[in-house]
């Protein structure tokens, strides 16, 4: 590397083509930055930082000031060590050529697919729909209605899935303690293939209650909000979790270490959306091919999220080749956003 890379950045603040609803209250506007390098030779990578309310994590305009910092052609070190703190930008030096890391590597053709129901009375015409698709494991978002009404609901939601597919309840930490066993006490012995992040993350003495309901109750607990950041993959791998992690790679500063020390611990990982642009969909899938662990199916499966090239994935489907994924060009959407 002779000459200094280029760092550009882009923010956006891209509508939702439907504004989702979820616990933690209704969403319709994406905010979230986009950053190409480019390395000797001119080659690019992009990279998305896109951070989740909820997950913790720098916030945006914190990385937004931090790169800006840096200018447009940085020394190589300041970016390399802003690389050790800051989301997404790790992954585009590696394309870039610029950072001496190896690009991950493809373990599988395809990965499966699990579809994202929307939350109330909505999910039952949509899980028909992609149950018609021929998807096998959904998503649906609980913790938004009154618990009887959303129990009544999900006897309604269990009652047309076919044989062999299976519900993930994601409840996005809207539970107290009673409320969790309750809704455990429920999907024990259905086919509920695991219950999300039932207790809020930040929570005092969250831990200690995630970990108790994962001992008490046969249908797997998984982590999401719990596990926002790579210190806390390490905690709990640390504290032997043997539930779920949801990884959200767009959220991880060091993807290649998190899921290189989840392989080794034989964890169950669900690899997920953090509800990115095309860019970081790419970037993140990628870890999903590359997992060499039990295969799960991703959490991918929201279609479309935005109009134009930052909206452009493959089509929903209950599973995608890599072939599908690689079709996607960062650059469109870089283009787009200008
Ligand atoms: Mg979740």
């Amino acid at each position: 590397m002779d000459a200094s890379p280029e760092l550009a950045l882009r923010r956006y603040a891209l509508p939702f083509r439907s504004p989702l609803r979820t616990a933690h209250g209704p969403w319709s506007v994406r905010e979230g930055l986009l950053l190409r390098v480019t390395g000797d030779a001119g080659r690019v990578g992009f990279g998305e930082i896109a951070p989740v309310n909820g997950f913790g994590g720098p916030s945006l305009d914190d990385c937004v000031a931090d790169l800006t910092r840096l200018g447009a052609l940085p020394p190589l070190d300041a970016l390399v060590d802003q690389a050790k703190t800051l989301p997404g930008l790790r992954g585009a030096l590696v394309d870039a050529g610029v950072a001496l890391a190896p690009a991950p590597a493809r373990s599988r053709d395809h990965v499966t697919v699990a579809a994202l129901l929307p939350a109330g009375r909505a999910a039952l015409a949509v899980l028909k729909d992609r149950l018609e698709l021929g998807f096998r494991v959904a998503k649906w978002k609980v913790g938004v209605a009154p618990i009887a009404d959303e129990l009544a609901l999900l006897d309604d939601l269990l009652a047309v899935l076919p044989a062999g597919a299976r519900l993930r309840l994601d409840a996005n930490g809207a539970w107290d303690r009673r409320q969790a066993e309750r809704w455990l006490d429920v999907a024990a012995g259905r086919p509920i293939e695991h219950v999300e992040q039932p207790i809020d993350a930040r929570v005092r003495g969250a831990e200690d209650l995630l970990q108790g309901l994962a001992a008490d109750y046969p249908v797997p607990v998984a982590l999401d909000e719990s596990i926002a950041q790579d210190a806390d993959v390490a905690a709990w791998l640390d504290r032997g979790w043997a539930g779920v992690f949801v990884i959200k790679p767009t959220l991880l500063v060091n993807p290649a270490w998190a899921v290189e020390r989840l392989a080794a611990a034989r964890a169950k990982v669900v690899f997920s959306s953090a509800l990115e642009t095309a860019v970081g969909f790419k970037a993140a899938l990628r870890w999903a091919f590359a997992w060499t662990g039990e295969p799960r199916a991703v959490g991918f499966g929201v279609g479309s999220l935005f109009a134009g090239p930052a909206g452009e994935v493959p089509p929903l489907a209950p599973f995608w080749r890599w072939s599908d994924v690689e079709r996607i060009n960062p650059a469109d959407t870089w283009n787009a956003l200008n």
